[in-house]
Parts: C-alpha cells; sequence; structure tokens
C-alpha cells in the first residue's frame, strides 16, 4: 500500500505492528525504517543498474553511447525477446539473496524485489498485456516445491493489475543448469526447444505482449528461447524483466 493512500486507521495501525515486530532489512536483520527494504550497508554493497543500457538486452554500457544503442552482441545475434531489463548486477553480493530466494525457502524476499522490479520495469508494465513466469520444468518443480520467477510474476501481476498467466509456456526439456554450461553457444544449445506453448493456450497468445518474468540472465539465452516459443506461438512481443544478470567485464 503506498502512503499516500493510506487511512489515518490504516497508519495507526502500522504503527502498532511495527511497535510490536519492527521491520527488519530483509538481508541481515537489522532495524530498518521501512518494511520490505534494506539497511544502508545492504543497500550499498548491491550494484543496482541504473545507468545507460544496451536498448535491447540491458547491458550496462561503461559510457553513455546515447539511447537507442544496442551492445555488439545484440547487434551481431539479435535476441528473440525485445527487450530485457535486471534490477542488479549479479555479483558476490546480489548472489546471497538472489540464491537465496531460489533454493532456501526465503519467500518473504518476494514482497521487496517486487517492489524493485515495479520501479525498475514501469516502462514494460506499461506495454504488456500478461505477466508470464520462466517456468521450471516439473521434475525441477517437484524438487523445489516452487518456483522463484513464478513467486515474482504473481506478486509483480497483484501490483500491476496485469494478468498472471503461469501456464501459457512450459518448460518441455529438463535441461542441466544454465550456470554449469561451459559457453554461450552450450547455454543456447541446452535451452534450445525446451519450450513450448500448449496448442490449447495459443489463440489466447495471438498478439498479446508478453512481460516475462526471470530472476537471473546469465548469457540471455533461456529468456530468448522462451521469448521464441512465445512468438511462434503468436505473442506480438517479449519484454523480459529479471532481477539479476551477469555482467562480464
Ligand atoms: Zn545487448
Amino acid at each position: 500500500m503506498e502512503r499516500g493512500v493510506q487511512t489515518g486507521f490504516q497508519r495507526a495501525w502500522r504503527g502498532l505492528v511495527d511497535l510490536a515486530y519492527p521491520p527488519l532489512c530483509i538481508l541481515c536483520r537489522e532495524p530498518v525504517a521501512d518494511p520490505d527494504s534494506l539497511c544502508p550497508a545492504c543497500w550499498s554493497e548491491l550494484q543496482f543498474i541504473d545507468g545507460p543500457v544496451c536498448v535491447r538486452c540491458g547491458l550496462p554500457f561503461e559510457i553513455d553511447a546515447g539511447p537507442g544503442t544496442a551492445c555488439g552482441a545484440c547487434i551481431a545475434d539479435p535476441p528473440h525477446f525485445d527487450r530485457a531489463r535486471a534490477i542488479l548486477r549479479y555479483d558476490d553480493a546480489s548472489k546471497k539473496p538472489v540464491l537465496a530466494l531460489k533454493h532456501a525457502d526465503r519467500l518473504d524476499l518476494v514482497p521487496a524485489f517486487a517492489k524493485w522490479l515495479d520501479r525498475a520495469g514501469r516502462e514494460l508494465l506499461a506495454g504488456a498485456d500478461m505477466i508470464v513466469p520462466v517456468p521450471l520444468h516439473r521434475m525441477r518443480l517437484w524438487k523445489r516445491r516452487y518456483n522463484q520467477s513464478a513467486e515474482l510474476a504473481r506478486a509483480m501481476a497483484r501490483r500491476s493489475g496485469l494478468p498472471l498467466e503461469p501456464l501459457v509456456l512450459e518448460r518441455v526439456k529438463p535441461t542441466p543448469s544454465q550456470g554449469t554450461m561451459p559457453s554461450a553457444a552450450a547455454r543456447r544449445k541446452n535451452v534450445a526447444g525446451a519450450f513450448r506453448v500448449p496448442a490449447d493456450l495459443r489463440a489466447g497468445l495471438k498478439g498479446r505482449r508478453v512481460l516475462l518474468i526471470d530472476d537471473v540472465l546469465t548469457t540471455g539465452a533461456t529468456a530468448s528461447a522462451s521469448a521464441r516459443a512465445l512468438k511462434r506461438a503468436g505473442a506480438a512481443s517479449v519484454f523480459v524483466l529479471a532481477l539479476a544478470r551477469v555482467v562480464r567485464a
């Protein structure tokens, strides 16, 4: 709830709750002023991507080459998605919370992450008709019990009012983790043909603009393979919004 629309009662109630359970930094558990936020020390450790980026894949640029500039990789071999953006650089500091959400049941991190995704992805959200998470294969979902990207997507749908369509994209190949692949070519091969849109959901995808939610963009191969499947099934455009992105020097 935004502060501006809180009623006096809600403010008073929030005050009482904060007295009983003061909000804590989502990472280090130090007391903080606002719920679902970071303490200044944790905040300063994370590298938020807020400067000039590749218009296509969101890769941060060292120098501002002007609006509409794409990186070398996107010019040489354009990905299937139209645009991708991420909030954080994937490094030792951001790895902790990102992996905690993925493997350690830290679903309490979702509201804070959704708030950041909302802010960073405002433009992408405005141009989307539906929110779709990057799916896990059902075997992996069974092992992990939840899909971190689906949890983020659900929170984003709730915040934005856009419909959540978690079944539109299906992972039909139980691919090994992209992190274990030795090269970009291996990552691409790994996810080739891994995604599909079920035949009975294709009609609902025709001409629609999809916002795909992922946790980490490594080379963008997974996002690109997902976007390819969505577009082949009729999606007009695919935007990608991720928590973190690998930035190679
Ligand atoms: Zn790029």
